[in-house]
């Protein structure tokens, strides 16, 4: 079914007659150097032939991003690397063979044949495999690697259901090819290869844990181990020096233990006297929220399990979203701990609250 939608067109991915018509399109848009955006296992991407200059010019300008943050180049198949990049790393079998198809970007020197614009101008290039089988179909059927950004515009929450695409970028991009909900929630984890020891530039989709149980030694870039600092340090990946997404309210961090972090949330409430806050929370948060004295006008927003930080990631960014459309005057966050995927989740809500972070201690 096609849904005519100013000048974008969207397609439901609900039957298979309907797949491969939609994909036949999606893929002539592609080749004809258009924008298509489409679902992956992580957000939804904003895409274009990543061979071809003028057409990834297109995404940088539907999104609003600045042209000095890459993109990454996503695959089908494995064979698929060799012609983009110039020399490949011996660690990178090992990875790719444990975790592709699936949520890890891995960098590596680029070839001639992918053009600057792609890389923001680096003389590396951000390579992947996502598992979902819209965006491997659609990379196949397009016979060319695609490159894609998130498809939100800049410094808006990443799509992760279709309907936020068309919220930010309807019109701007020909085809939307809606597949229903992104299963993980936050984007890929990007891991640099050209370190003596690879280095997690942005935690995502695959954890540290799971990657360090396949090689070994993985650092975090100090950008991710401590966001204080890292207005200070030279970049090693542009995406990670902009704020990833403002709230429209000013926003708040709480990050420590429970129960101590609710009751620093229900404090800093109390000192505030905000007129309409909004709480984004755990389910185990609200639970303890609906037994305490609360100020009128108080929105909770649920984003998952505290325990569960892949339920956390999954829910995160439409939340976002959510305390955008309820107008609240002021926000505050309930952290929780940055472990396994906690990691990604801490990263993300860091970078929301712009360095705004208390310490709940018990
Ligand atoms: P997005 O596609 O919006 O999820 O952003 C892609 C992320 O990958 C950004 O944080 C980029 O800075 C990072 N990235 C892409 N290519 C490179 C590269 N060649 N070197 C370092 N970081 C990269
Ligand atoms: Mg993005």
């Amino acid at each position: 079914m096609t849904i005519p939608s100013g000048s974008t067109q969207v397609f439901r991915l609900n039957t298979d007659e309907t797949q491969d018509e939609a994909l036949r399109i999606a893929a002539a848009a592609i080749r004809r150097g258009e924008l298509v955006a489409f679902p992956t296992e992580t957000v939804y991407g904003l895409g274009a032939d990543a061979l071809n200059a003028a057409a990834v010019e297109r995404i940088f300008s539907a999104k609003g991003r600045p042209a000095d943050n890459p993109l990454i180049v996503h695959i089908a198949d494995i064979e698929q690397v060799s012609p983009l990049v110039c020399s490949i790393p011996a660690i990178f079998y090992p990875l790719a063979a444990a975790f592709w198809p699936g949520p890890l970007t891995l960098i590596m020197p680029k070839s001639a044949a992918v053009p600057d614009v792609t890389t923001g101008g680096l003389d590396t290039v951000a390579i992947r495999l996502p598992s979902h089988p819209v965006a491997q179909a659609l990379i196949r059927v397009a016979q060319t690697p695609i490159a894609a950004p998130s498809a939100n515009r800049s410094g808006r929450p990443s799509p992760t259901l279709a309907q936020h695409v068309l919220a930010d970028l309807q019109g701007r991009v020909a085809v939307v090819l809606d597949g229903g909900a992104a299963g993980v929630g936050v984007e890929s984890t990007v891991l640099d290869l050209t370190t003596s020891v690879p280095t997690i530039l942005r935690p995502g989709g695959v954890t540290w844990e799971d990657l360090a149980a396949v090689i070994g030694d993985v650092q975090l870039d100090t950008r991710v181990s401590d966001i204080n600092t890292a207005a200070d340090l030279p970049v090693r990946s542009p995406g990670m020096k902009y704020r990833h997404y403002a709230p429209l309210a000013p926003a708040v961090l709480i990050e420590g233990e429970a129960p101590f972090v609710w009751e620093k949330m229900l404090q800093s409430l109390q000192v505030d006297q905000p007129q309409h806050p909004g709480l984004l929370i755990t389910e185990e948060g609200y639970d303890w929220f609906t037994r305490q004295p609360l100020p009128e006008r108080c929105e909770f927003v649920l984003m998952g399990k505290r325990y569960r930080p892949d339920t956390i990631a999954a829910g995160l960014y439409a939340a976002l979203r959510r305390l955008d459309e309820l107008q609240v005057d002021r926000i505050y966050m309930e952290g929780i701990a940055p472990q396994g995927m906690g990691l990604a989740v801490m990263n993300r809500m860091r970078r929301a609250a712009g360095g705004l972070i208390v310490q709940a201690e018990g």
